[in-house]
């Protein structure tokens, strides 16, 4: 880590990262992300905070995969069996026993549930402040309000173009490797070294509910086929969907993030309703 340095142009989580939802579910289809998620909830809910001795905000409200037909049950008892490779704990549910751990839900459509009980929910500002401070105790430094306003490359003898070094307003950096991790970004800190980054910006629309009473400490839910998710948010919800035609949003990068404004645009109930359908009548 010692050398490592992450400009960041205004304040550390001020891209996407402090409206995500932060669901961390376990089980997926692929065996290498399942790992992946392993370790990253490992840090995330044990190892960051023994690093730090701060809390990264972590909270195990388990995670709920929703069947309304049965070869999405059928899915799901596969996961299940994959999960017990990893040592992932879940249990298939029928609607009666998913109703008892979510009264809340309607569950008369439903085939059954898969239900993660060590599934949860990241706080993205505290991972974030958590993930920094023990990179800088390993001899990282962060700096931020400094953007990247260019990067240097020479080619080599081999005709291969390499990287000199980083450009800011405030001096450069002299360095033979860069990290693009700027998300919507990505393609205009990719051209300033002459690199194209096949990223594109996707509108995605979300609802946070008034407080409702009774979803306390309920887990997170995704229904797969109606493309929703549902994120306990202290005592309301908070409802995104994966819009089935989703509006590319080019213009995304000349957004500056959230200190002038960010990347939040105001979305009509209309719009909100014709994406979540299924979900509204879930509820
Ligand atoms: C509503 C919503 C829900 C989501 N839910 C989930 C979820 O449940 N689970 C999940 O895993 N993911 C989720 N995501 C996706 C997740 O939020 C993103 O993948 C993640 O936050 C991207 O992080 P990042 O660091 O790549 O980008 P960002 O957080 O956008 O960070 C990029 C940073 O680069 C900086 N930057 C830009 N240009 C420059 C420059 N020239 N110089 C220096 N710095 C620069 C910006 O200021 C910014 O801080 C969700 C996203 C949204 C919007």
């Amino acid at each position: 880590m010692s050398g490592a340095v992450l400009l960041e142009r205004e304040r550390l989580t001020s891209g996407t990262t402090w409206h995500t939802a932060g669901l961390l579910w376990q089980l997926r289809p692929s065996d290498v992300e399942v790992e992946l998620l392993a370790h990253t909830r490992r840090v995330v809910s044990r190892e960051l905070e023994e690093e730090t001795g701060l809390h990264t905000g972590w909270i195990q409200n388990g995670g709920l995969f929703i069947a309304s037909n049965r070869q999405r049950l059928d899915e799901y008892k596969r996961l299940m069996s994959l999960g017990k490779a990893y040592g992932v704990e879940s249990h298939v549910l029928s609607p009666a026993e998913t109703k008892t751990l979510y009264p809340l839900m309607n569950v008369d459509d439903l085939y059954g549930t898969l239900y993660v009980p060590h599934d949860g929910t990241m706080d993205p500002a505290g991972t974030c402040t958590t993930l920094a401070r023990a990179a800088s105790a390993r001899g990282a430094q962060v700096i931020e309000n400094c953007p990247v306003t260019g990067i240097r490359v020479w080619t080599d003898d081999f005709g291969v173009r390499r990287v000199a070094g980083v450009e800011t307003q405030h001096g450069s950096i002299q360095t033979p490797c860069v990290v693009n991790c700027a998300g919507v970004w990505a393609s205009a800190v990719g051209r300033m070294a002459g690199v194209k980054v096949p990223l594109v910006a996707m509108h995605h629309a979300y609802v946070v509910t008034e407080r409702i009473e009774g979803i306390q400490n309920m887990p997170n839910v995704r229904d797969h086929d109606a493309s929703v998710y549902l994120r306990l948010q202290g005592d309301a919800l908070s409802v995104g969907g994966y819009e089935a035609n989703p509006i590319f949003w080019e213009e995304a990068v000349k957004y500056r993030p959230r200190a002038a404004g960010g990347l939040c645009l105001k979305t009509s109930t209309e719009k909100v309703c014709a994406v979540w359908s299924d979900d509204l009548r879930r509820a």
